[in-house]
């Protein structure tokens, strides 16, 4: 699903990914650690080229990402990604947020992406907050709102940066258990969190990137209660 060789990504003179190869499967759940500034963000907005990528290969669905000639928008449309800060439009009401991309992007009818939005909500447990406004919503409904509507979009991937890290922590296991549950039904996922329960429970590899590279990889158990490198173990001794 997605086949990542050889990537590599610089901003000017910061080389910030240096060498990265790895595949993730259809149904995998990946979960990305690493300390702050190591280039887990970076990484993800290279999957559906948020970011353009300085050299190596990053192919998503069969689709060369930086293939100059490929339609990106139709591309990027396989991938949903959800950010740390929701990003919804605060101008327009919950069920509005849902059925814009699909009306505009998939030229979907306005019933049928109702209904959609509908059934997505419904997904996230926020089918009586349809008319509300985000202004309206707590930090873990905006963020399951935001969930449900890249789901609108029916992608093949999610990619969460940090899907929890601006929340009050008790509003943390409402979007975790969301997550949680579209894991379970199989959905490709590739997540980068602080939150080291939910990546011994939910993750089936652990990617550890250090230094522009992936530093260590395996499950949960090898990688985060098992680390080989001195770099790994002195950054799970500090947040365990
Ligand atoms: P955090 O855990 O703090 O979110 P991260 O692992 O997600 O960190 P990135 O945001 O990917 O790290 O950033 C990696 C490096 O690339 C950092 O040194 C950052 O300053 C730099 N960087 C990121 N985006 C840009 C940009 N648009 N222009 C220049 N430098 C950037
Ligand atoms: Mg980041």
């Amino acid at each position: 699903k997605i086949h990542v060789s050889h990537l590599q990504k610089n901003f000017g003179k910061l080389e910030v990914l240096k060498d990265i190869t790895t595949d993730i499967y259809e149904g995998e759940v990946v979960v990305i650690l690493g300390p702050s500034g190591c280039g887990k963000s970076t990484f993800l907005r290279c999957i559906n080229r948020l970011e353009d990528i300085t050299a190596g290969d990053m192919v998503v669905d069969g689709n060369h990402m930086d293939d100059k000639k490929i339609n990106i928008n139709k591309a990027r449309e396989n991938v949903g990604m959800v950010f740390q800060h929701f990003n919804l439009f605060n101008n327009l009401n919950v069920i509005d947020n849902l059925t814009l991309a699909p009306i505009q992007v998939k030229k979907m009818k306005k019933d049928e992406a109702k209904q959609l939005a509908m059934k997505m909500l419904g997904k996230v447990g926020l089918e009586d907050k349809a008319q509300a406004y985000p202004s309206m919503l707590s930090g873990g409904q905006k963020q399951r709102v935001a969930i449900a509507r890249a789901l609108c979009m029916n992608p093949d991937i999610m990619l969460f940066d940090e899907p929890t890290s601006a929340l009050d922590p008790e509003m943390v296991g409402e979007v975790l258990n969301v997550m949680r549950e579209l894991a379970e039904e199989g959905m490709t996922m590739v997540i980068v969190t602080h939150e080291i329960g939910f990546a011994r429970e939910v993750a089936n590899r652990v990617l550890f990137i250090y230094d522009g590279k992936i530093l260590e990889e395996g499950t949960p158990q090898e990688v985060i209660y098992d680390p080989q490198t001195e770099r790994a173990k002195d950054f799970f001794n500090k947040v365990l």
